[in-house]
């Protein structure tokens, strides 16, 4: 029988995908594309872009194709076999990686193309061209084969350990419960909350309430768990998720963070670089270490003041000293009470698909597309659906799948990845195709999801992502959509998206309030508005406080002495953080951004890309918010071009200059307080 996985002429059959399709496809996949290259290698006449280009892109891409349905469901299905499929084909396709990229023979090819390009030569072909150069310098293509089979290795290693601190953090936050009979427990829990605690205390034979630990209930009890008892309980089984300070040690990731720290350090070094963190600004818009470290330093510096001041309110608001558990709760109230706002009532205006329709509102006036629902595609669950986005003149863009609401089994934050990669070479126009993942709470009986104001604008957030990897007009796959675009620019489209959620105009038609289905009053709004800032510097703090942690981490590693996660933390938390955390905290172990997913000394990017996003909406604002000419410009100069172009230069041509961090600054209102 034929294997589904390696059937790309259509969308993924998910009905038909099974977790033991995975390796059989990937090896067969391999093995062909291996003969392919030999073949290409092997031509007698001088490569070019139709001889080289353009097989190694089809191959890439298909590539791509197949491997994203199994990290995919791995990581959206309960199915222990998913997960052993996932981690038993990975090693493949990391050394198939490591193989081509220290390939000499291709690498001379490329060079060959690059010196023989003619001086008009398509601008996004020679970007590819100098991108693919780069990268086999950074995979060490030019090394004596000893070195360059230990990089292999350590590339290896890298990868399947990564995985392991993901799988052990999904483990362990799916195996904690905590259970209690005592009714002032669940006092100030959204009903959903505590309907859910109670579904499953019955569904486990037991009395009373059963929480589990997924961001949903995490969040409710932080914020609106009346029981200080309750929101410590959770606290502390939160941040001590897979670690030596968890109840249960059998995710501890204290080890892995060690071995994955020596393990950077030395491909690192491999290749050239003093450090981890030097390697991966190789690939960045920030220049240098000093550039990172004092555009941190600065916004630190800053927000401080504001921080402080917001600090200062707060305790004086509840006239007692805070622990960590209490900070979002009482940020709720001190909102709840100065700006008659709060989470709960807002989220009575948020039914899920009133904001899903005013979002793909917002995209169709900004960009003249329009968002259709299509029923008749295989998904992987019941709660998934599939959309596609038609230019103005109905020619199809792209299209892609949702599944936006927690289960067990699934790994927890919001994501957006790519099913399919936009590929129009040689005949083949191949339209873009990817998945928006996110955890809200779950439909309640009634089958209605209500989301809070937090989670509307984590929804904009990934539908940004999406914009960026469907509207590309670039037709190479290795530098389409979100591909080859610097690290620190990916957050741009996304956190610019953000900022929609902030616009009456836009909440207006994201809302339809519970009882009485109508929009959001323009006076909720203003309250909602007003109280946005509040708290927004010592929030700023924070994200400063874990991107610096994360830069040094990686670039004062020190082999002799070793990572040193927690001793790093302390320091950047007594130079930057207003907020103590007690002792047994283990921010690392859950901190998978850096430890297993893109982030590794770049979790700076969401700061830097955040001036780039403020700074690009407020051109929006200086004319108006939906603004055709400003949007085409947005989506021509940044949302289009994929990695084809210095994203620098891109971002002049569109604001006419380079970002200040005055609108980030002004949005966040910091200063003002001051
Ligand atoms: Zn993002």
């Amino acid at each position: 029988m034929s294997n589904p996985l390696l059937d790309t002429s259509g969308l993924p059959n998910f009905d038909a995908i099974k977790p033991q399709h995975a390796l059989p496809a990937l090896q067969e996949l391999i093995a062909a594309h291996r003969q392919k290259l030999a073949d290409i290698l092997a031509q007698p006449d001088a490569h070019d872009c139709a001889s080289l280009i353009t097989p190694m892109e089809e191959m890439s891409h298909e590539l791509s194709r197949v491997w994203s349905p199994i990290g995919h469901l791995q990581s959206v299905l309960d199915d222990p076999a998913w997960r052993d499929a996932y981690n038993e084909s990975l090693p493949l396709l990391t050394e198939h990686g490591t193989e081509l990229s220290q390939n000499n023979e291709l690498q001379k090819a490329y060079s060959q193309v690059s010196d023989n390009l003619p001086a008009d030569a398509d601008p996004a072909l020679r970007a590819l061209i100098e991108q693919e150069l780069r990268d086999f310098r950074l995979a060490g293509v030019a090394l004596p084969e000893a070195q360059k089979t230990r990089y292999r290795e350590l590339a290896q290693e890298i990868a399947a350990i990564q995985a392991t601190f993901e799988q052990n953090i999904q483990d362990a936050t799916d195996h904690w419960h905590y259970q209690t009979v005592a009714g002032d427990a669940v006092t100030g829990l959204p009903a959903s909350v505590r309907q859910r605690a109670s579904a499953d205390a019955k569904s486990n034979n037991v009395e009373g309430w059963w929480f589990k630990l997924d961001y949903p209930t995490y969040h409710a009890v932080m914020t609106h768990g009346e029981n200080r008892e309750l929101r410590e309980t959770f606290y502390r089984a939160w941040s001590t998720r897979a670690s030596d300070q968890a109840a249960d040690l059998q995710w501890d990731n204290s080890e892995i963070i060690e071995r994955i720290m020596s393990l950077r350090h030395e491909i690192a070094e491999i290749v050239g670089f003093d450090n981890y963190a030097a390697y991966s600004l190789a690939t960045k818009m920030a220049g240098s270490a000093n550039e990172v470290t004092e555009f941190l330093t600065e916004l630190a510096d800053k927000s401080r003041q504001t921080a402080k001041i917001e600090l200062e309110q707060l305790t004086t608001f509840t006239g007692r000293s805070l622990q960590p558990w209490d900070f979002s709760f009482y940020m709720e109230k001190l909102k709840q009470d100065r700006f008659a706002t709060s989470d709960e009532e807002l989220k009575l205006y948020f039914p899920f698909a009133t904001v899903k329709q005013g979002i793909f509102g917002v995209a169709e006036q900004l960009y003249g597309i329009s968002v259709v629902e299509n029923t008749n595609v295989s998904t992987w669950h019941e709660n998934v659906k599939y959309f596609e986005i038609s230019n103005a003149n109905n020619e199809l863009v792209g299209s892609f799948y949702t599944d936006l609401f927690a289960r067990n089994g699934k790994r927890g934050g919001a994501w957006m990845d790519e099913c399919v990669v936009r590929k129009d070479i040689a005949g083949t126009d191949t339209r873009p195709v990817g998945y928006l993942v996110c955890n809200f709470p779950p439909p309640d009986e009634s089958g209605a999801s209500f989301l809070t104001h937090t989670d509307v604008v984590t929804l904009f957030h990934e539908f940004g992502h999406m914009l960026h990897h469907l509207l590309t007009r670039i037709t190479y796959p290795s530098i389409s959509g979100i591909n080859g675009v610097p690290w620190d620019a990916v957050e741009l489209p996304s956190q610019f998206m953000e900022n929609f959620a902030w616009c009456y105009d836009v909440l207006e038609k994201c809302s339809a309030h519970q009882d009485s289905g109508k929009s959001m009053p323009r006076e909720v709004f203003d309250n909602l508005q007003a109280s946005r800032n509040f708290g927004e510097a010592l929030a700023m703090l924070r994200q400063i406080e874990l991107a610096l942690f994360d830069f040094r981490l990686h670039a004062n590693y020190d082999p002799e002495k070793g990572a040193n996660a927690l001793p790093i933390l302390n320091a950047v938390r007594a130079e930057v953080a207003l907020i103590r955390h007690p002792d047994f905290n283990r921010l690392p172990h859950s901190f998978s951004h850096i430890f297993a997913g893109g982030y590794a000394a770049g979790y700076y990017s969401y700061k830097w890309a955040e001036v780039l996003a403020a700074d690009a909406f407020a051109a929006f604002e200086e004319t108006s918010i939906f603004d055709r000419a400003t949007a085409t410009r947005f989506r021509e100069e940044i949302l289009e071009i994929g990695g084809s172009r210095d994203f620098m230069d891109a971002y002049i041509a569109f604001r006419g200059r380079k970002p200040t961090l005055d609108a980030l600054l002004r949005q966040s209102g910091i200063g003002k307080a001051a």
